[in-house]
């Protein structure tokens, strides 16, 4: 299954902050939202960070409290890992896996036009995996 798949099942949906955005708006942006991270952007609109919870975390472990009304841009990853609408569900696990996140943005074109996260991948897989025993149940069967 390829991210063009993925997305057209799940969605293109993407929740943006900005660089200059706190650590506390960002925390309420993940919170309400329920998601794990959002992809930052600059002033012209392009990738410039992601910002995940483990992110807010270790700046509040080491700021404690004055963390959140710092700028997300002072801990957020600036060399951002993505993939293409082209790659498949095994190329996403390998770069996730290399790389030790969750998230991978989706850039087409140059423009950011969705988010894969972990789970998005656990379940494509697992429906995978159950699909293909079940063709064996009935190849075995038959
Ligand atoms: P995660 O496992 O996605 O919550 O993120 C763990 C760490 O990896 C955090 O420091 C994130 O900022 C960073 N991170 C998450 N996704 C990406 C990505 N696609 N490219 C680069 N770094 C990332």
């Amino acid at each position: 299954m390829s991210v063009s798949e993925i997305l057209a099942s799940k969605g293109r949906d993407v929740f943006t902050a900005d660089a200059d955005m706190t650590i506390q708006e960002i925390s309420n942006v993940l919170a309400t939202k329920k998601i794990g991270a959002t992809v930052v952007l600059d002033k012209s609109g392009h990738v410039c960070g992601i910002a995940s919870e483990r992110d807010l975390v270790r700046e509040i472990a080491k700021s404690g409290a004055d963390a959140l009304s710092k700028p997300i841009s002072i801990c957020m990853t600036q060399k951002v890992v993505s993939c293409d609408k082209t790659e498949t569900i095994d190329d996403l696990m390998e770069k996730m896996t290399k790389g030790r996140f969750r998230h991978l943005p989706v850039i087409s074109n140059g423009k950011l036009t969705g988010i894969i996260s972990i789970g998005d991948v656990v379940k494509r897989k697992i429906e995978q995996a159950e699909r293909e025993a079940e063709e064996m149940k009935r190849y075995i069967a038959g």
